[in-house]
């Protein structure tokens, strides 16, 4: 796999970048850092990663390509927790002129999974610390007919015929979505990142690693910077934890080159970004 791919990415991004070919880059340490994580990712995820408590799903960037797994069944959907919420949001976006509101979270006393309240927010900062109250909010206004086009166009399954607002937010087991599919989604994401909606999404993404439920990675990354979106789930494994943790990550930030899904048995999504944030930390060395 691993040369074909190789060689798949490499004409991709021939093709890609030929309108670049005249003005042609010198190698930069810039380079130098995208390999590094696309060579050392796969060994580090195989060495440190393949336990029982931890499932990964390792792509190319370019490509979509799997580098590495270890998970059972990653092309089988299950509940995937707030991973859902930017698919959600732009079906509400597409539907109000692809413009977001600002909603106040009241805290647990509002529906959020947090205590405090978060107080007033847009959507960027909703997805950094994956708000259910604005979420809540926002869903409210949203109806199962307005994501199925969106879910559809991403290549993620369809929330169930009788989802909730709780559903839509990622809460429950209705909709549920194969590994696979939510991390080619999110490399989705980041391809249409110039279209209306979606750039406040992918903000949210770099402020989840800065000071969001995702900071556990860039706190170990020194010399990248990446986006983040993390997710605690209903746990599918037997026996039953009180809930599965989710990291989605792509790095580098500006240029990603892996896509790395992580899930953690019995941890909420921000235990799971602290260890995405150590395997990529030991990806860097
Ligand atoms: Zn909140």
């Amino acid at each position: 796999m691993d040369s074909l791919t190789g060689k798949r990415a490499v004409w991709g991004s021939f093709i890609l970048l030929l309108p670049a070919l005249a003005f042609p880059r010198t190698p930069s340490s810039h380079d130098a850092k995208q390999s590094l994580f696309s060579q050392s990712a796969a060994p580090i995820l195989e060495r440190h990663y393949a336990t029982p408590e931890t499932s990964y799903l390792l792509l190319d960037a370019n490509s979509g390509a799997v580098l590495a797994s270890h998970w059972d069944h990653y092309e089988k959907p299950i509940p995937m927790g707030s991973l859902v919420k930017p698919f959600t949001a732009l079906a509400y976006a597409d539907a109000h002129a692809f413009g977001y509101p600002v909603y106040e979270c009241k805290g647990k006393a509002g529906g959020c999974w947090q205590e405090q309240p978060h107080g007033k927010l847009d959507l960027a900062a909703a997805i950094s610390v994956s708000c259910n109250a604005y979420f809540r909010q926002m869903a409210d206004r949203v109806s199962r007919e307005q994501v199925l086009p969106v879910a559809r166009s991403f290549g993620i399954e369809d929330p169930d015929g009788d989802s909730t607002t709780s559903n839509l937010i990622g809460l429950g087991e209705a909709w549920r979505i194969s590994p696979i599919h939510m991390a080619r989604a999110y490399l989705e994401l980041f391809r249409r990142r110039n279209q209306p909606g979606v750039s406040p999404i992918l903000e949210g993404m770099r402020l989840s690693a800065v000071r969001g439920t995702g900071a556990a990675v860039d706190r170990q990354l020194e010399h990248a910077a990446a986006l983040v979106k993390t997710g605690t789930a209903v746990c599918t494994h037997s026996p039953r934890a009180p809930a599965d943790g989710f990291v989605l990550v792509l790095v580098p930030r500006d240029e990603p080159e892996i896509v790395l899904l992580l899930r953690v048995h019995g941890v909420v999504g921000a235990t799971a970004a602290e260890s995405a944030g150590q395997a990529l930390h030991q990806m860097q060395e």
